[in-house]
């Protein structure tokens, strides 16, 4: 049986967003929880952006790490794969490995509608072209050393059925590894995603992966329902998610939200599995820093890691949770690593930042376990990098954050440098 696999793209579609977006660092920090909470692949950023490419030359880097001795588990890159995005031109392709020699996963994107077509290119494309940029595309990155391909029809949902057929054969042909169903602007309903998607499956032979978005309120189920239609079509399926669902305009499938429809909504998982080992554990971590590093809230009634997910208040239901809880709760806070008390300081607090001292550096590399430093000349290293990732973030690191520049300061500092002028 086909299975689902995850492909989060927070630090793609995420970062993209409107008002929004993340510091190398906390984008770095979003690919290690992506990885601990089992997701197959991370969509980590833009190839031929300039102020993009050490960053990703050092998660790939780091990923071919092996852990600094006495590093923590946590602290990995490793089974996670990191992909790119780029057009489906050669000209992107050429300059992604350009930048990025060491890129091995690539998504390449290219409108596939008509409104698309005829409303971004003005008669200076028509569908031949459009497939003849993308195979022509697909072969450069093959040349060029791709391991993987994704293909991704934008506005497929808005795409006539037949021409998307032979956009998915040509891809295919080419030896593309997927074919990327974008519902850019969130157009699908279950019903049609499912009937597409199934047919695409059959007709392609390609697994199909879901990139569904809210601005209708269905990117969630919409992405259950084109995974289920693109098993039931004989492939894998591929849900693209983001972390508490930001992405462009009303955002895209929540990770979370995702991973606990998959496996707990009514007969679902009988017949249509997560493949590889999803740990929901780290849920409410990743999601707690990235409302943290976003600076976006997550909603009270956000599905396992708002803040109501599991408050009862009305008379029936506060007795009947506490008689038992599957009473009113579907799932247990305990599976989504939620459960621990937050210590918050309440008296005098010393935080790292852009100017920040040693004394105060080590007051608060002090608390955390994990880390010590050998020498005065290493902590003035750390706090160097410290100040610097401050000035990206402008806010106080987190101590995960804190712990990663320690153990990595060569890969921070990779991170932390930006030539606007080179
Ligand atoms: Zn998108």
């Amino acid at each position: 049986m086909p299975k689902i696999y995850l492909l989060d793209v927070t630090n793609r579609d995420g970062v993209q967003t409107a008002r929004l977006g993340l510091s190398k660092l906390e984008k770095t920090m979003i690919n290690i929880y992506l990885n601990g909470i089992g997701v197959f692949q991370s969509e980590f950023g833009f190839p031929t952006t300039r102020h993009e490419y050490r960053y990703l030359n050092a998660n790939l880097e780091l990923a071919e790490m092996e852990a600094e001795a006495g590093a923590p588990a946590w602290l990995k890159l490793k089974p996670i794969r990191l992909g790119g995005w780029i057009r489906a031109i050669v000209a992107d392709v050429e300059l992604a490995f350009e930048r990025v020699p060491g890129i091995k996963h690539l998504n390449l994107s290219i409108s596939t509608s008509d409104q698309m077509i005829n409303g971004k290119f003005q008669g200076r494309k028509n569908r031949d072209d459009i497939i003849k940029d993308m195979t022509a595309a697909v072969d450069a990155a093959w040349a060029k050393g791709a391991e993987s391909i994704g293909v991704n029809a934008e506005d497929a949902s808005r795409t006539d059925l037949d021409y998307l057929v032979e956009f998915g054969l040509a891809a295919k042909e080419h030896k593309a590894t997927r074919l990327r169903y974008c519902d850019t602007l969130g157009y699908d309903n279950p019903f049609t995603i499912y009937k597409t998607n199934k047919a695409l499956a059959e007709r392609v032979g390609l697994p199909i992966e879901q990139h569904c978005h809210g601005d209708l309120g269905m990117a969630v189920a919409n992405s259950l329902a084109g995974a289920k239609g693109t098993i039931d079509g004989g492939q894998d399926a591929y849900i693209n998610t983001t972390v508490n669902g930001i992405g462009e305009r009303a955002g895209n499938a929540d990770l979370v939200t995702v991973i606990l429809a998959v496996t707990k909504s009514k007969e679902f998982a009988d017949g249509y599995q997560l493949g590889g080992k999803v740990n929901l554990s780290k849920a409410w971590k990743i999601a707690k820093f990235a409302e943290y590093a976003f600076d976006v809230k997550i909603p009270i009634n956000q599905p396992g890691v708002g803040a109501n997910a599991f408050a009862h208040e009305s008379g029936i239901h506060a007795d009947g949770v506490l008689k038992d809880p599957e009473n009113y709760e579907l799932y247990g806070y305990e599976e989504l690593g939620r459960g621990d008390p937050i210590k918050v300081d309440t008296g005098r607090e010393i935080t790292a930042g852009e100017y920040s001292g040693i004394s105060g550096f080590s007051h608060v590399m002090g608390k955390i376990k994990d880390v010590s430093f050998k020498s005065r000349e290493e902590a003035n290293e750390v706090l160097e990098l410290v100040r610097y990732a401050n000035v990206l973030s402008h806010k106080p690191l987190v101590e995960d954050e804190l712990l990663f520049i320690a153990r990595y300061p060569q890969i921070a500092k990779k991170l932390l440098t930006l030539t606007p002028l080179a």
